[in-house]
């Protein structure tokens, strides 16, 4: 980041209209009102007792499950990236990371410690607190398996403890309470002398092999239906390489929607729309996404 945009991103001070392109994995969205990005729990807790109650917040992590629509945010974004991103061990097998550390380097600090199963999460290119809202999972192991408690806030910037019991958790879905939001979690681990630094580097060379990483995209758009893969079905519509503007169905994995510089959300919307349509009508399936959307389309349409 340059100093410029360092300069705009004193204490507690919100960037006004702070296009969401570039803060999401698949390059596109508009405008957030009001941006805040807060470097700590005091700060945070500032930020939110200062917007009035009507203000609608929306919290970002990495923005690589989320598609913002072209008309962009009304209200407030909080993005997690400077708001706590410390791994702590705190015992032989607990583990604390910050709701903005990256899944990335809460896998590599974990095999180091000879913790497992960890390795799992270097498959997954957000924070842990997008892995907590998305219960994100990879190469068999989901971010809840492992949850112990979290800490959350509210809007009044309450803080409190939760243990893993007052959340109800499924396939990359968690129900949380109304107007809460992540502030760290407790993982409790066992220990695994066998953790190397090269099962990393094997799991995500597999997924190299079958996935277009690298690209702009979002990951998974569809979630599997029960007993099917979501790419498989999407593949037999016929719609691997299908293109609307900028927004193409990857070639490698048809459940990745590539963005090729050009798109714009509604085109990835569109395409959305229409490989549910296709795999409806192909094989009486309706596919649910992953990917979250938010926002307003252009012209302020929710
Ligand atoms: C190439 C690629 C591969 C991927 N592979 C996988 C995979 O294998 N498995 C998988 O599960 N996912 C995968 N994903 C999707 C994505 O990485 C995960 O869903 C991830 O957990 C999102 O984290 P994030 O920080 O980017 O969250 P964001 O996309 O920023 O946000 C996602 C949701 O979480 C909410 N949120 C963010 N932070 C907080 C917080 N602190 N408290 C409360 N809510 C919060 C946001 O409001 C939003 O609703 C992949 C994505 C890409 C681009």
């Amino acid at each position: 980041m340059n100093a410029a945009v360092d300069d705009m991103n004193r204490i507690g001070e919100a960037r006004h209209d702070e296009p969401m392109s570039r803060h999401t994995s698949w390059r596109v969205g508009g405008p957030a009102d009001l941006y805040f990005r807060p470097r700590g729990k005091a700060e945070l807790q500032a930020i939110l007792r200062s917007l009035p109650a009507d203000t609608p917040i929306t919290w970002i992590g990495l923005g690589s499950n989320l598609l913002v629509r072209d008309g962009g945010i009304r209200g407030a974004v909080i993005a997690t990236a400077e708001l706590d991103r410390s791994i702590e061990r705190l015992d032989e097998t607990h583990v604390r990371a910050g709701a903005g550390a990256t899944c990335a380097r809460v896998a590599r600090k974990c095999v180091e410690w000879k913790l497992a199963p960890a390795a799992f999460l270097a498959g997954i290119p957000g924070t842990i607190g997008g892995a907590l809202r998305m219960n994100a999972g990879a190469f068999g192991g989901e971010t809840w398996d492992r949850v112990e408690s979290v800490e959350t806030i509210d809007r009044a910037g309450k803080l409190r403890v939760r243990p893993r019991a007052d959340f109800e958790v499924g396939y990359r879905r968690v129900r949380i309470p109304a107007e809460e939001w992540f502030i760290a979690a407790k993982f409790a681990f066992e220990v695994d002398e066998t953790a190397a630094p090269e099962a990393i580097k094997s799991l995500l060379a597999k997924r190299a092999e079958t996935q277009p990483i690298g690209a702009a995209s979002c990951g998974s758009v569809f979630k599997n239906p029960a007993g099917e893969a979501a790419g498989r079905l999407i593949e037999q519509a016929g719609l691997k390489g299908h293109r609307i503007g900028g927004a193409t169905v990857s070639d490698k994995h048809a459940n990745f929607i590539l963005n090729d510089g050009t798109a714009s959300a509604a085109d990835i919307e569109l395409l959305i729309e229409h490989i549910k349509a296709e795999v409806e009508r192909v094989s009486g399936v309706t596919l649910e996404t992953e990917v979250l959307i938010v926002g307003e389309r252009d012209g302020g349409e929710p």
